[in-house]
C-alpha cells in the first residue's frame, strides 16, 4: 500500500504512521525526521534546511523533492510506503506524482487528519520527544514513563508552531482539494484517542 498521511504540523500524522507500519509492515518516510537526522549530524544539507526548520519555514521544493526521490529508490518501499509531511506543497505533490509513474505505480490513498488549530497550539507545546527512541509523548496526555530523557523540538514554541500552521494553511492546504479531485482523499476526525483515530483510518483503508 501507498500512502500519503496528510496534515498540519501536530495532527498525529507520526504516532498514526508508527501504528500504520507495525500493521502494515512497510517503512514510513518522514521528510521532517530526515531533516532532522541530517541537522543532528550535521550534513550540508542538515545545515541547509535548519534555518528553515527553526523559522517553521519549508525548505525549498527542490531540496526535498531529491531527497525523496533519493529515499524512494531504497528496497525496503517495494511493498508501499507511508509519506508522513510530504508533499506540502502543490508543486511537490506534482513532482511525486511524476517520479511514482516514472516507476511504473501509483498512490492508493491520501489519508488526512483533520483537527482544529488551537487543539494543535496546546497539543504541541506539549510535545516531548524522547532523545533515545524518538518516540512522541505529550506532557497533559501522554507523559514520558518516569526517567525518560525527552525534549523539546525547537519549532515546537508557541510562536514558531502559530507560524507553522500559517505556513500549512498558506501552502499546504490546497494540496487537499488536489487529492480530492483524484478521487484519493480519505478524512479522519483527529480529535479523538489515538486507538480510535487508528481505527477510523484502518476502516477507510479497509484494511
Ligand atoms: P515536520 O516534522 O514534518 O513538521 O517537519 C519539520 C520541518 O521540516 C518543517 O517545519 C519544515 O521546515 C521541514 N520540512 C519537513 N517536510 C518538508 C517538506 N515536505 N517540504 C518542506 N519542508 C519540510
Amino acid at each position: 500500500m501507498r500512502l500519503i498521511l496528510f496534515g498540519a504540523p501536530g495532527v498525529g500524522k507520526g504516532v498514526q504512521g508508527g501504528l500504520l507500519v507495525k500493521k502494515l509492515s512497510i517503512p514510513s518516510i518522514s521528510t521532517g525526521d530526515i531533516l532532522r537526522a541530517a541537522v543532528k549530524n550535521q550534513t550540508p544539507l542538515g545545515k541547509t534546511a535548519k534555518e528553515f526548520m527553526d523559522r517553521g519555514e519549508l525548505v525549498s521544493d527542490d531540496i526535498i523533492n531529491n531527497l525523496v526521490k533519493e529515499r524512494l529508490k531504497e528496497d525496503d518501499v517495494k511493498n508501499g510506503f507511508i509519506l508522513d509531511g510530504y508533499p506540502r506543497t502543490i508543486e511537490q505533490s506534482e513532482f511525486l506524482e511524476g517520479a511514482l509513474k516514472d516507476s511504473g505505480i501509483a498512490l492508493d490513498s491520501v489519508v488526512s487528519i483533520d483537527v482544529e488549530p488551537e487543539v494543535i497550539v496546546k497539543r504541541l507545546s506539549s510535545r516531548r520527544v524522547d532523545r533515545k527512541t524518538g518516540n512522541i509523548y505529550n506532557m497533559i496526555s501522554a507523559p514520558p514513563p518516569e526517567g525518560a530523557d525527552v525534549f523539546q523540538r525547537d519549532d515546537d514554541q508557541e510562536e514558531t508552531i502559530r507560524h507553522r500552521l500559517d505556513v500549512f494553511d498558506n501552502q499546504t492546504t490546497p494540496l487537499k482539494n488536489y487529492y480530492k479531485e483524484k478521487g484519493l482523499l480519505l478524512e479522519v476526525d483527529g480529535n479523538q484517542a489515538i486507538d480510535k483515530v487508528q481505527n477510523d483510518i484502518c476502516g477507510k483503508l479497509k484494511i
